[in-house]
């Protein structure tokens, strides 16, 4: 088998914390690929990385090469069973913020009714965020906040996403150049891993722009449909549509929710694993 990079997303794809079910093989089945020693494996969560040491740990998840966190805006490299910040990641991303602090950048969107801070343990250096209705006019509020960063001189991206389990809006504040799209560019870049054998896997808001991206994606049979529909059209008008594969069950007998989906996903673009996931 030739070299492989998984980079997926954790919460409703990789994990089957969503409403619907997975099936029950798909699990081992997705174990067992990457326990082969040629597929490399990096978690891209919005959690930072205790919380994804918590999910490994709790849904019994394969231990990852690497962590991209905190929706792109840290990365972690595992070595001989030791987590290693990647802090020249950091370094790279810190300037959009200026140098203003994640309290500082709090304090700018203090007055705009309807968001609500997070728990502090979902909050990091850089990353802000925020829950707030499904009912909330977003772009309003994002041409309201942007003039207030740009005056400051920060250059700040604002990732708007639903978790569907509890109707709940997310907002993430970061550094405009850190993305989980622009993190696993870099990794790729420091691996040495290319578009020709790298994919992706996601659901829902965040993963968005890697699943209309060059970056071969997956995107698994639980998304909603509003995801999918914002993934096709927007993977067309990039001119990406070849590198954006829906998943839709039947594969191996599987649904296509979450692992099972990624392993269809993966084997379309991939059709090397068809061997490793038979035997
Ligand atoms: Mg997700």
């Amino acid at each position: 088998m030739e070299p492989l990079l998984i980079c997926t997303d954790l919460d409703r794809t990789l994990i089957p914390n969503g409403n619907q079910p997975e099936s029950p093989e798909a699990a081992a089945r997705f174990a067992a690929l990457v326990a082969h020693p040629e597929v490399h494996l990096a978690y891209v969560s919005g959690r930072h990385r205790g919380l994804v040491e918590e999910a490994i740990a709790h849904y019994a998840l394969p231990m990852p090469e690497y962590v991209i966190g905190d929706v792109g805006s840290s990365m972690d490299h595992r070595i001989a069973g030791n987590w290693r910040r990647m802090i020249e990641w950091e370094q790279r991303i810190a300037p959009d913020w200026a140098g203003l602090s994640h309290d500082d950048l709090a304090g700018m969107l203090a007055d705009v009714a309807g968001l609500r801070l997070q728990e502090a343990d979902k909050q990091n250096r850089f990353k802000l965020s925020y829950y707030h209705d499904t009912t909330l006019d977003v772009a309003e509020v994002q041409a309201r906040v942007a003039p207030r960063f740009v005056e400051a001189g920060v250059r700040a991206r604002m990732i708007w996403s639903v978790d569907e389990t509890s109707d709940t809006g997310l907002l993430d504040v970061l550094p405009a150049s850190a993305s989980k799209y622009h993190a696993i560019r870099a990794l790729m870049g420091v691996t040495g891993f290319g578009l020709g054998n790298t994919v992706f896997c996601g659901d829902s808001g965040n993963d968005l722009e890697v699943l209309v991206s060059p970056v071969s994606a997956v995107l698994v049979g639980n998304a909603q449909q509003s995801v999918r529909d914002r993934a096709v059209r927007q993977a067309a008008e990039a001119g990406y549509s070849g590198q954006l594969y829906l998943a839709r069950g039947g594969f191996m007998g599987m649904n296509g929710n979450y692992r099972g989906g990624m392993l269809e996903g993966i084997a379309h673009y991939q059709p090397q694993v068809l061997a490793a996931l038979s035997r």
